[in-house]
């Protein structure tokens, strides 16, 4: 359910700085004070209430991003939800917001002009810019957004599912993908936060039956209750009939054994990232043999994040239970160090900007 406290509106006095968590360069990162973000007439301004934390914001910290994605100094934060605090006037064709109305942004923001773009393919548009990688992100107590990108969550949605849109909108794009038929049999790789919202919603197509392979045994209860018939952490005890495999561990062994887990006319997504420039031996033969398919999948378009969020609203899917790990802004250190040496279950790590004086920054 999600908590009343978070649902306060705040008097528009805007604050002239605000504190973020920014990554001034490679290793150099800090919770400190920045002039509070412009909000044109097109955009929203939004108070960040829930912030994950994953893998590539370490990228971001250790500076082993692709440095194509990433423009430094940076406030990290794209898997967020927060709470409206000024919203434009109605427009045409878009629905209105209020302040007090409970939100998520979509990460990309497509130029709407580029090939790409006009196509629908907004993930990979032309003119890469994404919060929290070329703009600042959300583990901050304001951040202006373009009205385009700006998705309503219903009252019975928690804000911790609406911080995990972002990474689910990515499985589902992926997902597609594959297209996966009901009754079939999935092989997810990996156990962390993509691996299990891959188990949550691969639930949609009603397989026939889904198989983890983790790393960490701990992650087992989390597994089941994602909706994992049998989890396995030894690559050895995975058969190798499997109709569509997804690998979301980001190690470059979990590709080979993706490709060698596929059933023939097999159909492999990638999802994680082993580092830029990791490379790996494939056994070609098999692969034409199998006629298997392998796709890589990158981000998420404009209409996998709607399809989400629709999803979401309808209550199709609640991804509260991954959220394991909770600290207030100020202690963002300790959630980081929490996501880097985990021990015992972890799903998803978050920064609760509500639970502390960032609450009040308005009022
Ligand atoms: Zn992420
Ligand atoms: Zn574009």
């Amino acid at each position: 359910m999600p908590n009343p406290a978070l649902l306060n509106t705040a008097p528009a006095v805007r604050p002239r700085n605000i504190r973020a968590v920014v990554v001034t360069s490679p290793e150099e990162v800090a919770l400190g004070t920045r002039i509070a973000p412009d909000c044109g007439t097109n955009d929203v301004l939004i108070r960040p209430v829930v912030v994950g934390i994953c893998g590539t914001d370490l990228d971001i910290i250790d500076g082993s991003i692709d440095p194509e994605f990433v423009r430094y100094p940076v406030t990290l934060g794209h898997e967020w939800s927060g709470v409206v605090v000024e919203a434009p006037a109605p427009g045409a064709g878009t629905s209105h917001l209020s302040a007090g109305d409970r939100v998520v942004v979509e990460g990309i923001v497509p130029c709407g002009h580029c090939a790409p773009c006009k196509a629908g393919d907004t993930n990979r548009c032309e003119n890469y810019d994404e919060f929290g990688f070329t703009r600042h992100g959300a583990m901050a107590e304001l951040l202006a957004a373009p009205r385009h990108l700006v998705h309503r969550l219903d009252r019975g949605v928690s804000m911790e599912s609406g911080a995990l849109v972002e990474p689910a909108a990515v499985v589902i794009r992926g997902l597609l993908r594959a297209s996966p038929q009901p009754g079939e049999r999935i092989l997810i790789i990996g156990d962390g936060t993509v691996a299990l919202l891959a188990a949550t919603i691969i639930q949609l197509w009603s397989p026939g039956h889904v198989t983890m392979l983790g790393r960490r045994s701990e992650q087992a209860a989390l597994a089941a209750t994602a909706g994992v018939d049998s989890f396995e952490t030894d690559p050895e005890r995975i058969s190798q009939d499997f109709d569509v495999v997804v690998e979301a561990a980001g190690a470059a062994d979990a590709v080979t054994t993706a490709v060698a887990s596929a059933n023939r006319g097999g159909r492999i997504v990638l999802l994680g990232f082993p580092g830029h420039g990791v490379t790996v031996p494939l056994p070609i033969d098999d692969i034409v043999n199998g006629d298997l398919t392998m796709a890589g999948s990158f981000g998420y378009t404009s209409s996998a994040w709607a399809h989400v969020v629709a999803l979401l609203n309808a209550g199709r899917l609640d991804f509260t239970f991954l959220v394991t790990h909770r600290y207030p802004l100020a202690k963002f250190a300790e959630a980081i160090s929490a996501l880097r040496h985990s021990t015992g279950q972890r799903g998803k790590v978050i920064l609760d900007i509500s639970s502390e004086d960032g609450a009040t920054l308005l009022g």
